[in-house]
């Protein structure tokens, strides 16, 4: 039964490649295609949808009075499985801690989203920005200042992503 098995595959196999089967399939799906209305994305002018939970440029937070929400806890630093993140940090005088500085290298990043998952006040967040670049390896190395500035830009769009995906959380 096994060998019966194996030659009338073997057999359809044969005509298979003989017919050009394959080969009728894949024009067939060609010419369903060729008259269809086409849907190439203009990139940049056009832009497909984005998730709310999609895992762009780095951004740090602040709270609507304009604290830092980043209480300098290094479980970011500490669950980054790329080590991109680095932190250091000292007490205020009003005895609350706080980064003195909070680096990532984008360069190391793999874009996991385990940091903001981490993240115990949604402080460091990534954000729906994917357009930037470097020319220099130094150009990716994003500084506490450069990560606030981002989020200070994009806080509307983070907090209706929060928002919109809070119910999933
Ligand atoms: S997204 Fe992942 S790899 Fe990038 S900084 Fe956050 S934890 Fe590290
Ligand atoms: S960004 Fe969040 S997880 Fe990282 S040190 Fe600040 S408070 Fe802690």
């Amino acid at each position: 039964m096994h060998i019966a098995n194996k030659y009338s595959k073997k057999i359809k196999q044969y005509f298979s490649s003989l017919l050009l089967l394959d080969l009728c399939r894949g024009l067939t799906l060609t010419f369903r295609h060729l008259f269809r209305r086409k849907i190439t994305v203009h990139f940049p002018e056009e832009k497909t949808p984005r998730s709310d939970r999609f895992r762009g440029l780095h951004a740090l937070r602040r709270y609507p009075s304009g604290e830092e929400r980043c209480i300098a806890c290094k479980l970011c630093e500490s669950v980054c499985p790329a080590m991109a993140i680095h932190i250091e940090s000292d007490a205020r005088d009003d005895g609350s801690r706080r980064t003195t500085r909070y680096d990532i290298d984008l360069t190391k990043c793999i874009f996991c989203g385990m940091c903001e998952e981490a993240c115990p006040v949604d402080a460091i967040v990534e954000t729906h920005v994917l357009e930037y670049h470097g020319e220099r390896r130094g150009d990716l190395y994003y500084t506490k200042d450069m990560l606030l500035a981002i989020g200070d830009r994009y806080e509307t769009e983070i907090a209706a992503a929060r928002h919109n995906d809070s119910a999933y959380r």
